[in-house]
């Protein structure tokens, strides 16, 4: 069993974590480290099992808390090469253990995968962190187009963080330049609502029980019209879990992943 905390997500900050055994892993730490204490300490995380902390990439919104909160946890940083060198200067002391291509890092309960992702960043990753019961989350956002390692990587998960950030026609008639509405839309910027629920409905299998609608943008997107791009293209697809859409100012309440004996249960506490 694994409980997922989704503690914000938005251009403003990200950061999940996931629980099992007694062991934590933070999925991103885009806000302050005294933000991420807040936050985890209202949803109920004990940032002290925390083992390591995962990074996507090196991007504000998702690394700058990490490391404050490396160093006052005493814990590794997860993350690719490229995106360590990014931000080696700024990391202190901490420790780096290399995530990438083709390898898979064993930490504590967990087992941690990672591809390659679309995105103007050094070294973006989406990842896979799986229980040692064989219940699993992937993560992946700030998604130009899902490419077909992504595609790979999230298949067969029992939960899925994924990136639902604009609507496409918002975002064709907002106040964004032209430059940077090309950009977000681009091969290195966000994936849509649209693209978010043709990749969920193709990645859809019975034994996914939780998706989590994340990085939603403040000015071309909310949370309703999110749910209402996903959800029927999902429920059709015959998925029966939770659906849950992250917030940027608050946590989620915890979401517990069960995966028993082919049985996947995905609720929220
Ligand atoms: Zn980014
Ligand atoms: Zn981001």
């Amino acid at each position: 069993m694994i409980t997922l905390y989704v503690l914000g997500s938005g251009s403003r900050g990200n950061c999940c974590a996931v629980e099992s055994e007694g062991m934590a892993l933070l999925i991103d730490a885009g806000f302050s480290a005294r933000e991420v204490e807040r936050r985890a300490e209202a949803a109920g995380l004990d940032l002290g099992q925390v083992a390591g902390i995962v990074l996507t990439h090196e991007h504000g919104d998702h690394a700058c808390g990490a490391p404050r909160l490396a160093r006052r946890l005493q814990v590794p940083v997860l993350t690719a090469p490229g995106t360590w060198r990014h931000l080696a200067t700024t990391m202190l002391d901490a420790e780096h253990r290399p995530l990438g291509l083709c390898s898979r890092v064993e930490l504590g309960p967990f087992t941690i995968e990672a591809c390659a992702t679309s995105h103007d960043a050094a070294e973006p990753l989406a990842v896979v962190v799986r229980g040692s019961e064989g219940a699993s989350v992937g993560v992946a956002y700030d998604l130009g187009r899902p490419t077909t390692a992504v595609r790979y990587l999230l298949r067969n998960l029992t939960a899925i963080v994924l990136e639902a950030n604009h609507d496409e026609v918002q975002l064709r008639t907002s106040e964004y330049p032209p430059v940077v509405q090309r950009r977000i839309a681009g091969s290195g910027g966000h994936l849509s609502n649209r693209a978010a629920a043709e990749l969920l409905v193709e990645l859809h299998h019975p034994g996914l029980r939780a998706v989590v609608l994340a990085h939603l943008s403040q000015q071309c997107n909310t949370a309703a019209e999110a749910r209402a791009a996903v959800a029927p293209a999902l429920r059709r697809a015959g998925f029966r879990g939770a659906l849950h859409v992250a917030d940027q100012d608050r946590p989620l309440q915890p979401i517990l992943i069960v995966q028993r004996a082919g049985l996947q249960l995905g609720l929220a506490l």
